[in-house]
């Protein structure tokens, strides 16, 4: 199990001297922290695997970003979204989470699943600057599982690319 916090402070609870410096940098997070813990709980009574990475979790809007390896947005999603219902449940926060990626297709389909992206455009602004113009179609109407302003600016966070996204 990989996490933003060292192997020690997983398990005891607490701090070491490195991590909390870390934490008054500004480095990690008081949300990479909780998280990380309550991961360890899950590892340890076998819901999830040992094998299971945390990179970094951000906030936006009213929203925890859980970012992992594209292998484990599966199992930390769980069967039906599962474990990340109990995760928002101890936590007392919205969670969505997302692979590691700069690619902006990626992250919409993490977050707005089963919305499919079926159009990128580029746009190149008078000022110099590019923004990329998604197009989503929703199946059957669903509503969307996500604001469209908050998908947007996770992306710009994650790829540092500006995007639009629309719905068709
Ligand atoms: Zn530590």
């Amino acid at each position: 199990m990989k996490t933003p916090i060292c192997d020690i402070c997983i398990k005891s609870g607490m701090l070491c001297p490195a991590c909390q410096k870390h934490l008054e940098s500004g480095r990690i997070s008081p949300r990479d922290v909780e998280l990380s813990q309550h991961l360890y709980a899950l590892v340890k009574e076998g819901t999830l695997p040992d094998t299971i990475s945390l990179l970094q979790t951000f906030e936006i809007d009213d929203t925890v970003v859980v970012v992992v390896p594209p292998d484990d947005v599966g199992t930390l999603i769980g069967r039906g979204g599962k474990i990340v219902k109990q995760l928002q449940k101890v936590m007392h926060r919205k969670l969505r989470v997302v692979a590691q990626t700069t690619d902006a297709r990626r992250i919409v389909h993490d977050l707005l699943y089963p919305a499919k992206v079926v159009a990128v455009n580029k746009l190149y602004l008078p000022d110099g600057t590019i923004r990329k113009k998604m197009r989503i179609r929703t199946e059957g109407k669903k509503k969307l599982p996500m604001n469209l302003k908050t998908v947007t600016g996770i992306i710009e966070r994650m790829t540092a690319e500006t995007v639009e996204i629309v719905t068709e």
